[in-house]
């Protein structure tokens, strides 16, 4: 056992809800009222100089508004945080050539009294973990003659204590629809496995097969997750048939299929922590998905206008992050190291050439004649990225395998991977 200082969320609910609620909707209106402010300041500068401002200059801008004492500074800081996020996250989107994306909206202006959430940071709240009582602080112009913190009892899920944490980074204060909850963002300490091995495993993320892992015993594995491509195209069609796209039918398809999506990612990356603890892997290599887009624009066109909706670098985070987690409870950790090149380099001879790219998903080198299946190329290429070059493992290996990997195969009825009978590259 290894300890590792992880970051966790805790939910708690309110127990003196009644005495809180005005207080809270008092906060949690400021902050929406904050949050459009903020969104209207940075339309006028984007239309005046044609720059999306970041959140300190937002923040400076912003820091002698009347409505910025509304709240505790650091959650007034938060807000603008939040939004300055949002509206870089839809511009990434859009570069990435997702014409679905829109800018961050003003919050429900249709709404007489929108709840946003309030963040409080370590100045804004004083937490009590022997009488479960926490104080969130006011702004200001929120204080009243009594009191300037409101002072909520929670309860945290029974096998949950907050005495036991490392420390509490934030407590947030979330409307959930029909009542507030708290949930405190804390660091702890976990008790992590030693890793299984310490061995290293390179996967390649991609658009035809999903990951592709190469592992140090000269094995290899693809996953094409070909369910994917067929709710793209089941999912696509049933949307592009609707007239109205903003319809709840439309949303709830939308909903249905971004869960299966969620699931099959799930499901993958459990299958392949438990791969590389039986292989004895310690590490694994991974990817950055900045050099996938760049490789492989031209497969993604294959998907079609609905498949590769949604696949552009968001997947690939996703996937990575859940992987990550994954991994660390099982003690392996996972690093991104940069894949730039990693698909036209032999991973035999390390010469890199853009005619060793050949067709038919097979990678052929004219210097040391390797052919090998092209995505296991990469992938072992990545794999070898952490590596020390003085490392033995990256001499003295067999090329034949990189030839021969095996398929494994999302089974719909038993929900599982299994391998495919026979591999053909
Ligand atoms: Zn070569």
């Amino acid at each position: 056992m290894a300890k590792k200082i992880v970051t966790r969320t805790y939910k708690a609910s309110i127990q003196n809800r009644s005495q809180v609620a005005d207080d809270l909707d008092a906060l949690g209106f400021a902050a929406s009222k904050l949050w459009n402010i903020g969104r209207w300041t940075s339309a006028r500068i984007w239309d005046e100089i044609g720059h999306i401002p970041e959140h300190d200059e937002l923040t400076s801008y912003l820091k002698s508004h009347e409505r910025y004492d509304d709240l505790h500074s650091q959650s007034s800081q938060r807000v603008l945080q939040e939004l300055a996020e949002a509206f870089r996250s839809w511009y990434g989107k859009r570069q990435n050539g997702d014409t679905r994306a829109n800018p961050p909206g003003y919050r429900k202006r249709g709404d007489e009294h929108p709840r946003s959430t309030i963040t409080f940071k370590n100045a804004g709240f004083k937490l009590d973990t022997k009488h479960d009582h926490v104080r969130l602080s006011k702004g200001d112009n929120t204080k009243d003659y009594w009191a300037d913190f409101i002072l909520c009892e929670y309860q945290t899920r029974p096998d949950v204590d907050l005495g036991d944490v490392t420390s509490v980074q934030q407590v947030r204060a979330v409307w959930t629809g029909h009542e507030w909850e708290l949930h405190f963002v804390c660091k702890r300490e976990l008790d992590v496995p030693d890793a299984p091995g310490e061995q290293t495993a390179g996967i390649d993320l991609g658009i035809c097969t999903f990951a592709t892992l190469a592992y140090e015993d000269e094995t290899a594995e693809l996953y094409p997750l070909d369910c994917l491509k067929e709710d793209g195209y089941y999912f696509g069609k049933r949307i592009a048939r609707s007239d109205d796209s903003t319809s709840t039918r439309v949303e709830r398809l939308h909903r249905k299929w971004s869960n299966r999506r969620t699931h099959y990612f799930h499901t993958l990356a459990k299958h392949i922590v438990d791969r590389c603890v039986e292989k004895g892997i310690g590490q694994i290599a991974i990817g950055d998905l900045e050099g996938v887009r760049e490789d492989e624009a031209g497969e993604a066109k294959n998907w079609g206008p609905h498949g590769n909706l949604d696949l552009h670098g968001w997947a690939f985070d996703r996937f990575t992050n859940l992987l990550t987690y994954k991994a660390e409870m099982h003690g392996i950790a996972v690093e991104q190291v940069d894949e730039r090149g990693t698909s036209r380099t032999c991973s035999c001879c390390g010469r890199e050439d853009d005619s060793n790219r050949v067709e038919r998903g097979l990678y052929v080198c004219d210097e040391c004649d390797l052919v090998a299946n092209a995505d296991v190329n990469g992938a072992e290429n990545i794999r070898k990225v952490p590596l020390n070059p003085a490392d033995s493992s990256s001499g003295d290996r067999s090329n034949g395998w990189l030839a021969q990997p095996s398929v494994y195969q999302f089974d719909q009825t038993s929900g599982v991977f299994t391998p495919r009978e026979q591999a053909t590259p």
